[in-house]
């Protein structure tokens, strides 16, 4: 399966087929041209048709579409809000593009957070559930990822760190607020920090690396002259990873995340100049800082990439179904373990019926009504008489709610392991994992929907019931 993402820059758009190790396979740019929004509608979508023709991938193998557009997006109507710079306003994309390719998922992002995603995805550790990326640019962009999940607040405004007010009655910005952190710690905040100390220091080695032409002044030169000795540029230095720290601290007091990844050009300074300086800052500041566990502060590893990589990746992250198992993987091992105190007890005729017997339970509605959930545990312990102490009863519901996070229904997850059963026999539960790469497949193919909902809570109590 393949996932294609789109990036919407202020000057170009870049497609990107990625597959499902996350790595892009091919691509595709062009400058943005805008006259209207159906024309950006049909540029996207004759874009996204002509990367897979070129490449020869079927259209069956594009499990889905996303695109991070720079501005909020109401992902869920298949909408953008509006964007900085292109002048579109609540445009209705996925409609739009699927006019020419329709059936296939399309998935909207906010571009940092896209780009958050991608390096969520990508970070070495596949064990963390939250990263936010920060990126030090002409501003600063923020993404925050909680819970294997793009935050993005009822309108889809969260997440602009930048924005986050560091000095009272500050420098203006461009958002309207003042004092605002992008002003201070920005790469563009460094440059223009660079030059006024170089207007105060005219003896500073500064002038001599730019060749006395401040316009040649770039987020390199302070920490260059720095490590040659410089003073006013070790100043510099000093100041900007001050403006730096206290804005990562923020983020730090509020969300506690595993990591902080920073990209941008300034994030390729030397560690010890850079990464390790602001790790020891935040950690003195933070709260927390005498908890056994801190967060990490690293380099994003993406670069341009990652707002491809993950706008590609915005479907998989709606359906909470990643092949590779990120953050599905350690409930799936406890699923197991739950699906195995239970039939384990049982022979493989009493399993099967176990199973009949409760999807029987699912189609029929008969767990709707409290009428109908007492006969149907009555009828179960006459049937099966299974023994399952309350602990593992316990257990077996919290695995169930935990996968209702990630997107599994209950009533899938059944459906699944019944299938393995026929399959496996009493090892089915050693086979759990393939229940994720099916769950990629299906969700694909529009298979996993939202179907059983109304009948979740009833077939939770069904299993909090009935194995007491
Ligand atoms: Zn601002």
């Amino acid at each position: 399966m393949y996932y294609i993402g789109i990036d919407i820059g202020g000057t170009n758009l870049k497609a990107g087929l990625v597959d499902e190790n996350y790595r892009i396979t091919a691509t595709r740019k062009q400058p943005l041209q805008f006259t209207s929004m159906e024309q950006m509608g049909d540029t996207l979508a004759k874009m996204a048709i002509g990367l897979v023709e070129e490449n020869s991938v079927p259209r069956d193998q594009v499990a889905s579409v996303g695109m991070g557009f720079p501005g909020p997006v109401d992902d869920k109507r298949g909408v953008v809000i509006k964007t900085v710079n292109i002048p579109i306003r609540f445009m209705p994309v996925a409609e739009m593009f699927h006019r020419q390719w329709d059936g296939v998922p399309v998935h909207l992002g906010n571009d940092a957070d896209c780009a958050a995603l991608g390096e969520y995805y990508h970070y070495e550790d596949k064990n963390i559930e939250s990263l936010i990326l920060v990126t030090l640019g002409t501003g600063i962009g923020t993404g925050i990822i909680l819970n294997g999940r793009i935050h993005t607040g009822i309108n889809g405004c969260a997440g602009e760190g930048g924005h986050i007010v560091l000095v009272h009655g500050g420098e203006q910005c461009t958002c309207g607020r003042k004092g605002c952190w992008e002003r201070y710690a920005s790469a563009n905040a460094l440059i223009r920090q660079t030059m006024a100390a170089m207007d105060q220091s005219r003896d500073s080695i500064m002038w001599g690396m730019v060749g006395g032409d401040l316009s040649r002044v770039d987020g390199r030169t302070a920490f260059e002259a720095m490590r040659k000795g410089d003073a006013a540029a070790r100043a510099v230095v000093d100041q900007y990873l001050r403006y730096l720290a206290d804005g990562l601290s923020n983020f730090v007091n509020i969300f506690q995340p595993e990591v902080i990844a920073l990209g941008g050009g300034v994030s390729h300074e030397r560690d010890e100049d850079l990464l390790l300086p602001l790790q020891r800052m935040v950690l003195e500041d933070c709260f927390g800082r005498e908890a056994d566990r801190h967060t990490r502060l690293a380099k994003a590893k993406l670069g341009n990439d990652a707002g491809i990589i993950g706008a590609a990746l915005l479907g998989l992250q709606a359906q909470g179904t990643e092949p590779s198992g990120k953050g599905a993987g350690d409930i799936i091992s406890q699923a197991k373990e739950q699906l195995s105190a239970v039939f384990g007890h049982v022979d493989s005729q009493a399993a099967g019926e176990i199973f009949s017997f409760l999807k029987e339970l699912v189609q029929d509605d008969a767990l709707k009504s409290e009428e109908g959930m007492i006969n149907a545990i009555k009828k179960g312990k006459e049937k099966f008489g299974v023994e399952v102490d309350r602990e593992d009863a316990q257990k077996l519901v919290d695995t169930m709610e935990r996968l209702e996070e990630i997107g599994f229904s209950p009533e899938y997850i059944l459906d699944k392991a019944q299938g393995l059963y026929q399959q496996y026999g009493a090892d089915f539960v050693d086979h759990m994992d393939e229940v994720v790469a099916g769950a990629a497949k299906d969700a694909a193919q529009g298979a996993v929907q939202g179907f059983f909902a109304n009948l979740k809570e009833s077939v939770k109590n069904f299993f909090s019931n009935i194995f007491s």
